[in-house]
């Protein structure tokens, strides 16, 4: 019975473990995570609200579904560990080996750090479930003067961030003064120039501060260090936290894989070893962006390549296209592109859009797929 193993159950992993178990009743299916629960991450910034329970399911129940043994561990590794994997054909977790025939590593990216002093929050943060605890901590320290927060990162993850936290901070009647630093001129650059437009008159609107063109440089006490970037001017401005939204990149490292998903390394290709999401550049013309669509389209596609190369066929080429991108302000509203880049979708309709992709992979965890993939 052919054995594969799978390295990272977000998105990329899960997708690919779900489309092994429907497609092939002969593989024997492993997952190895360092952590007990699938986060569906795509929802973290709503945990200032809501429990992190409610965006989590727990690999034991997921491995009885879909019949795959889970290993709890974190197997940190190299380049240089590829190779020798490679090579043997096996893992080592808690010194005992794991031999696979097949091995996908779907490890995901890791956020960026900027300042790990006092006063700082960010993904890691909201991944322990503290986004509810950090709420509730702004009730009585600071009820009579506005909190000053300064969120750092204008990416479609920090303006999720923002816009909810403003949110409940209205919610819960908590005085405060936001502010929105970031390096690029341009809000959410994953969504054309409207949606630019949208964003940054949405922050008018709510009394944030958007400072374009400015970089972060560290949080003491309760000052923040800004430089002004086409000037070189540094300056302060008072601040009890700091929300670190800079981005991710890829961990450990990105993987570039050949069109069909799997490793190249060192100039050789890895037969038996694919890589999926966020930690994977695929050389094709399928979408490469650090996404959950783009995660679980790569993550069903290396599963349908198994299944073929296992059965001497010729393994399918990625060739997955965007087919829309959405970013939420909140509740009730959101900013997007559906269909084509031009056509434009904001409020409320753009906010059910958003909810329904969220339903969907909901829906797909559970078993039903929707996702239409255009090979
Ligand atoms: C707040 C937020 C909002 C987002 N919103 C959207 C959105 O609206 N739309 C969208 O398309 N994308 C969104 N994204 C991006 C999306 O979540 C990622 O692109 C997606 O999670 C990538 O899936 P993945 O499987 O590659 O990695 P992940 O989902 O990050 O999963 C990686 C898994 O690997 C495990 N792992 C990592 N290293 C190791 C190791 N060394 N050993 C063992 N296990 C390991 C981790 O525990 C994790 O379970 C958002 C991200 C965030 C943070």
């Amino acid at each position: 019975m052919p054995r594969v193993v799978v390295l990272g159950g977000g998105y990329a992993g899960l997708a690919c473990l779900i489309e092994l178990y429907k497609k092939d009743k002969s593989l024997e299916l492993h997952l190895v995570d360092a952590d007990a629960d699938h986060c569906k991450i795509t929802n973290l910034h709503k945990t200032f609200q809501h429990p992190l329970e409610k965006f989590t399911v727990s690999y034991a129940e997921l491995a009885e579904k879909y019949h795959f043994t889970f290993h709890r561990h974190r197997l940190d590794f190299s380049e240089q560990d590829l190779a020798r994997w490679h090579q043997q054909q096996k893992l080592l977790l808690h010194k005992a080996a794991l031999p696979y025939d097949w091995l996908v590593v779907a490890t995901g990216a890791a956020p960026i750090q900027l300042d790990a002093g006092p006063g700082n929050f960010g993904q890691n943060e909201l991944r322990r479930g503290e986004g509810k605890v950090l709420l509730e901590s702004f009730l009585e320290p600071w009820a009579e003067e506005p909190l000053q927060i300064s969120l750092v990162g204008g990416g479609a993850t920090g303006v999720q961030v923002l816009f909810e936290l403003h949110e409940q901070l209205r919610k819960k009647r908590i005085p405060n003064k936001l502010r929105l630093i970031d390096q690029n001129q341009r809000l959410a650059p994953s969504l054309p120039e409207g949606g630019h437009k949208y964003i940054a008159k949405k922050l008018r609107w709510a009394g944030i501060d958007y400072l374009p063109g400015t970089n972060y440089l560290g949080q003491t006490d309760s000052q923040i260090q800004l430089t002004e970037m086409a000037t070189g001017h540094e300056y302060t401005l008072p601040s009890q936290l700091t929300l670190q939204f800079p981005g991710v990149s890829a961990a450990p490292t990105t993987m570039v894989t050949n069109a069909y998903g799997q490793v190249i390394s060192m100039g050789s290709t890895l037969e038996n070893i694919l890589s999926a999401g966020d930690c994977s550049r695929f050389d094709s013309s399928g979408l490469n962006s650090l996404t959950a669509q783009a995660a679980v389209r790569k993550g069903k596609l290396v599963a349908r390549n198994i299944v073929r190369l296992s059965g001497g066929e010729k393994p399918q080429t990625y060739r997955y296209q965007e087919k829309g991108y959405l970013v939420s302000l909140g509740a009730v509203d959101a900013i997007g592109w559906i269909g084509l880049r031009c056509n434009l979708v904001r409020g409320f309709p753009a906010s059910v859009i958003k909810d329904a992709l969220e339903t969907q992979y909901d829906l797909f965890l559970d078993g039903v797929d929707t996702y239409l993939d255009f090979l």
